[in-house]
């Protein structure tokens, strides 16, 4: 190939840009992209973590630190017996793998969208309760540092977790999780298979009946 045709075949790519302005520009997030993680409120505005440190337990970082309290009769801030006052994931860490997510019993933390958020100051990358429980619009509170997008919050927790629930396909499209504050109650999550098997071609080991589903037949 000689200079010329050499120069022609960078200019056939001239027109064709595969970079945005980022961040001026942001493009559509995956649907399942890990960010910045929320503790919801029920759709009452009651808190669903319950304090029962499974999410610490699990998480491979060692990133949380959680500790649960009896709830005051008068004043209950969860509906169960304990709810968790201290709550604090620690981002210098976190890899954002979601088994805290897997693990919450009552869908208390999920992840949002959000990955634009940088710090000065490494005591910022503690969040605190306070600050990664939902405010009441049941919106993640946008911090100084975090760049929220119009919108971007619409995708809080859109999907709840990883899989459907004990991974079986036959799950999908069924709901099993409850309403949160400000969205309600979430539809179910499509795409984890190409067609859900049938019944027999599930494998034993993960062949549990999907949950009850008063709309089925
Ligand atoms: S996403 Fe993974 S690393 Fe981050 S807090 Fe949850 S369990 Fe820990
Ligand atoms: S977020 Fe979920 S797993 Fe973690 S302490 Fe609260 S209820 Fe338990």
């Amino acid at each position: 190939m000689g200079l010329f045709e050499g120069f022609l075949v960078t200019l056939r790519q001239w027109r064709r840009h595969v970079t945005i302005p980022y961040p001026d520009v942001k493009r559509p997030k995956p649907l399942r992209l890990h960010g910045r993680h929320v503790l919801n409120r029920y759709e009452d505005g009651m808190e669903k973590c319950i304090g029962c440190e499974l999410c610490a337990g699990v998480c491979p970082a060692r990133c949380i630190y959680v500790r649960g309290a009896d709830n005051p009769p008068e004043n209950p801030v969860s509906p169960g017996e304990r709810y968790g006052f201290v709550y604090e994931i620690n981002y210098l860490r976190c890899i954002h793998c979601d088994l805290c997510v897997e693990a919450c019993p009552t869908e208390a933390i999920t992840e949002s969208k959000l990955f634009e958020f940088s710090f000065t100051d490494r005591r910022d990358a503690i969040y605190t309760r306070d600050e990664l429980l939902v405010d009441d619009e049941g919106r993640p509170k946008k911090l100084p540092w975090e760049d929220w997008r119009p919108g971007e919050d619409e995708h809080t927790s859109a999907w709840m977790r990883a899989t459907s629930p004990s991974g079986v396909a036959a799950y999908e499209g069924k709901v099993a999780w409850s309403g949160e504050l400000g969205y309600g109650v979430r539809p179910p999550e499509a795409g984890q298979s190409d067609a859900p098997p049938a019944a027999g071609e599930i494998p034993a080991a993960a062949a549990v009946a999907p949950p009850a589903d008063e709309d089925d037949d």
